[in-house]
């Protein structure tokens, strides 16, 4: 079976919003013409035929506007076939009009959005008037039968207050995905919002355990993927998984970056779409040998760590950050991956070895027993 690929394709930097700690937007800058989505796809189209998955991000890619959905949904699937095309996109919904939602319904775009809680949550980290514009997006993808899930960015401010946000997200049926407020490659300031490891590690062991304790109502994609990490010993998303060379961005000017995350920084630009480098270009790049040095410095200093299989060092962004670019380092978040995985395989290992929960996965029956790390799985199996 061929790896699934992924292509983000962000058109542009520029955000509508201002949160505090986002480290990806400005206010200005330009937007992706089709001629630039032409030649992504040629070069796509040369590259591999791997199954793809392309996510809008940005910036706020509905900057774009309806006129570029229409046109290029058609060019990316219609260039791409016969292989298997999804899409998605990370937006905060607030310029979704009815002409765009139909585009992307007809397409079956799925979309992440953002709200980090309650509206005074929100809105404190977000901006005055966030919460308002978002639910108001959300109201138009809902009418146009679009599927969206919540990113949660928990903060060093945020974070204390998570029961109030599970609350929330409990109460309005929103599937969450939880994002760690992170330190920026493109600012010098220190980043008062970054929610340090630990914590991001103690907030993960709370998250499962309110799963656990609210299965019909509460959903945390974040700890799905880590029980399927450890289940099927695989990661199953970028963060654990090996991503160089499954995974490249292309920015607004048809400039390629090993995620969108890099999008924008010179130093780590890998040639444009224009070009069309193959593969053996790519991987002559600095940016390639870089991702490269950090699976290599992964396979050594994780090399005896438990969990090595499914976390591979975590993120290479979050690594090369803190260190100016240097691979000096693993994903800093280390330490809550170690807690949340080590937590997650101990109770795995408890319920297997104690076999109720075997059979509740073999027989789909529930057992009356509180639901464990196999009631989850049953559940992500049957879904
Ligand atoms: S750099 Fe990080 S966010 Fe980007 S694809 Fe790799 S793991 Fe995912
Ligand atoms: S938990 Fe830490 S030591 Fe273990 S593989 Fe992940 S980054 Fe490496």
């Amino acid at each position: 079976m061929k790896t699934p690929f992924h292509l983000m394709i962000v058109p542009t930097l520029r955000c509508p919003a201002k949160c505090s700690y986002c480290w990806s937007s400005e206010h200005t800058g330009p937007v992706m013409d089709l001629g630039t989505v032409r030649a992504a796809v040629d070069w796509l189209a040369g590259l591999n035929d791997n199954p793809v998955t392309v996510t809008f991000h940005g910036g706020e890619p509905l900057v774009a506007g309806p006129a570029f959905y229409e046109a290029a949904l058609p060019m990316i699937a219609g260039g791409l076939a016969p292989r298997t095309v999804a899409f998605a996109m990370q937006s905060n919904l607030w310029l979704l009009d009815d002409r765009t939602a139909a585009v992307l319904a007809a397409y079956r775009v799925p979309i992440g959005t953002s709200l980090d809680g309650p509206p005074e949550i929100t809105d404190a980290q977000r901006g005055a008037g966030y919460t308002a514009r978002t639910r108001a997006g959300m109201e138009v993808a809902r009418r146009h039968g679009l599927r969206v899930s919540v990113i949660c960015t928990f903060t060093a401010q945020s974070a204390p207050r998570r029961e109030e946000i599970v609350g929330f997200f409990r109460e309005n049926g929103f599937v969450m995905k939880l994002h760690p407020a992170l330190p920026s490659l493109r600012d010098d300031r220190p980043e008062p919002y970054a929610l340090p490891p630990q914590d991001y590690g103690e907030l993960l062991v709370h998250l499962l355990d309110d799963c656990l304790a609210h299965p019909d109502t509460l959903r945390v994609m974040n700890i799905d993927d880590l029980i399927k990490s450890v289940f099927v010993r695989r990661g199953t998303v970028c963060t654990f998984a090996d991503c160089a060379g499954s995974t490249f961005a292309v920015g607004p000017d048809g400039g390629i970056y090993p995620c969108y995350r890099f999008v924008g920084m010179e130093e780590w630009r890998m040639g444009s779409v224009r070009e069309n480098p193959g593969r053996a270009e790519l991987e002559a790049t600095e940016a390639w040998q870089r991702l490269s040095a950090f699976r290599a410095f992964v396979d050594g200093h994780c090399g005896s760590c438990r969990h090595v299989r499914y976390c591979r060092g975590g993120c290479p962004y979050n690594a090369i950050a803190p260190a100016g670019g240097e691979v000096t380092g693993v994903d800093p978040h280390c330490v809550a991956y170690r807690r949340i995985f080590d937590e997650i395989a101990d109770r795995l290992n408890a319920e297997i070895s104690g076999g109720d929960g075997m059979m509740a996965l073999m027989t789909g029956r529930r057992t009356g027993a509180p639901t464990g790390i196999m009631g989850l799985v049953q559940r992500m199996v049957s879904r």
